[in-house]
């Protein structure tokens, strides 16, 4: 690797972690710091820290010169076990991978992490935009107060902090100075936006403003919401601000009352079903995803059936599933296990249920002119997040990437539209 090769970012894991490797990208760039690697990782799985590991061993073979720095929520959970890696450097936590600081090349501690728990500050830094991407992630909120029996990172991320709205402006406005079309909001509990600090406003109220005093910004989404957190200013928006796009991602999990207890979620079967229906009775074109996970534990074959009729009657389409995988420290790590092949069966039947509903929406677009962020080379979403690719033999006429517009749909591969652009 060369002294002026810019600094690399390998980025494991959610949409804030991207985010923050866009920060670290460029504070890494300020501190001068040169021959070096940052990868910043993911605890969320067993398979994500597996990934991790493997890469950490693949980039630290492919580059010896090297100095590898591992950040993110496996670093922050077991940092002696990455700082004992080949190749490994340093080893920051989830607060100081967000300081200049720490990428000086000081001849300091090989491991900085502190206790994330303690934590009330939220990132400073200003995000100039994301390079070369249609949609830009910005953070809202950082942490989680929740305790979901399943899930390690409140332990990564420490408790709900609120970024302050006039930071949230200046961000969206500087990101879209700089030729994002789309701006999607982040953060680990989005709903828990303000309940952290007195005088600000529940999301709802966060996404007027923004929506007030950010005129140009036209197309706005939000990342998963916890269906029973969405207050009524909020829910306004969903149904009626043609700014926020028509596609709702929620924090589902199960379908079953039972389980829903088990992972101590704040919702029931009811209050899903009751918000998808609130939500097509005053936007009939809202488009619906959800996470879900196969083969919690204790889950019975009843149990998750009463999961699996829930991705029909909430009419779910974009549907995100994660085999149930056992996080160390979890109350669910300790529960009675389901056997590996029923999660993976499960797995399968959930992603087939889901495949199903999307290519019967996808079906209602052939014929009809949608609107589309481009991605990629003759690729994107649209207003309702689904993929479309422009058809070979337009190719030519395709439009550019970081751009809005029209595509007539001609087709679908039941995962995919097809078209041409208008
Ligand atoms: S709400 Fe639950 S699943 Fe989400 S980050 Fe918090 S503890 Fe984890």
């Amino acid at each position: 690797m060369s002294n002026d090769a810019p600094v690399r970012v390998v980025t494991f894991g959610c949409r804030m972690n991207a985010y923050e490797s866009e920060l670290m990208r460029a504070h890494a760039e300020e501190a001068g710091l040169a021959d070096a690697i940052i990868v910043n990782t993911c605890a969320v799985t067993a398979e994500a820290e597996r990934q991790t590991r493997q890469t950490i061993r693949k980039l630290h073979r492919e580059n010896p010169q090297a100095k590898i720095i591992v950040t993110g929520c496996a670093a922050q959970l077991a940092p002696a076990a990455y700082a004992e890696m080949e190749g490994v450097a340093r080893v920051l936590g989830n607060r100081e991978k967000l300081t200049a600081a720490a990428y000086a090349e000081d001849g300091g501690e090989a491991i900085r992490v502190t206790d994330v728990m303690t934590a009330r500050e939220t990132s400073a830094h200003l995000l100039e935009g994301f390079e070369g991407r249609s949609r830009a992630f910005v953070q809202v909120q950082q942490g989680c107060d929740h305790r979901c029996t399943f899930c390690i990172i409140p332990f990564a991320r420490g408790p709900n902090r609120s970024q302050p709205p006039e930071r949230i402006v200046r961000e969206i406005r500087a990101v879209l100075e700089g030729g994002t079309p789309e701006i999607v909001l982040t953060g680990v509990d989005v709903t828990a936006y303000g309940a952290d600090a007195p005088g600000l406003p529940p999301l709802g109220g966060l996404v007027r403003r923004l929506l007030d005093e950010i005129p140009e910004m036209t197309r706005l989404r939000l990342t998963s919401l916890d269906p029973v957190e969405i207050d009524d200013a909020l829910f306004r928006l969903l149904v009626t601000e043609p700014r926020l796009m028509p596609h709702v991602h929620l924090s589902v999990q199960a379908g079953d009352d039972m389980i829903l207890k088990r992972m101590k979620r704040r919702h029931n079967r009811a209050d899903v079903l009751s918000l998808a229906r609130a939500l097509r009775a005053e936007r009939p074109d809202i488009a619906l995803g959800a996470d879900i996970i196969a083969g919690f534990p204790t889950e019975t074959d009843e149990m998750f059936r009463n999961g699996l009729a829930l991705i029909d009657e909430a009419e779910i389409t974009h549907l995100h599933v994660f085999p149930f995988s056992p996080r160390p420290g979890t109350p669910a790590a300790r529960m009675p296990q389901v056997k590996g092949d029923a999660v993976k069966e499960r797995a399968r039947a959930l992603r087939e249920a889901g495949a199903r509903r999307m290519a019967a929406l996808l079906s209602t677009w052939v014929g009809r002119t949608a609107t589309m962020v481009v991605e990629n080379h003759g690729q994107g979403r649209t207003d309702h997040y689904l993929p479309v690719r422009i058809d070979e033999n337009a190719l030519t006429r395709a439009p550019a990437v970081g751009t809005v517009a029209a595509v007539e749909i001609s087709g679908h591969d039941g995962a995919t539209l097809h078209g041409t652009p208008a």
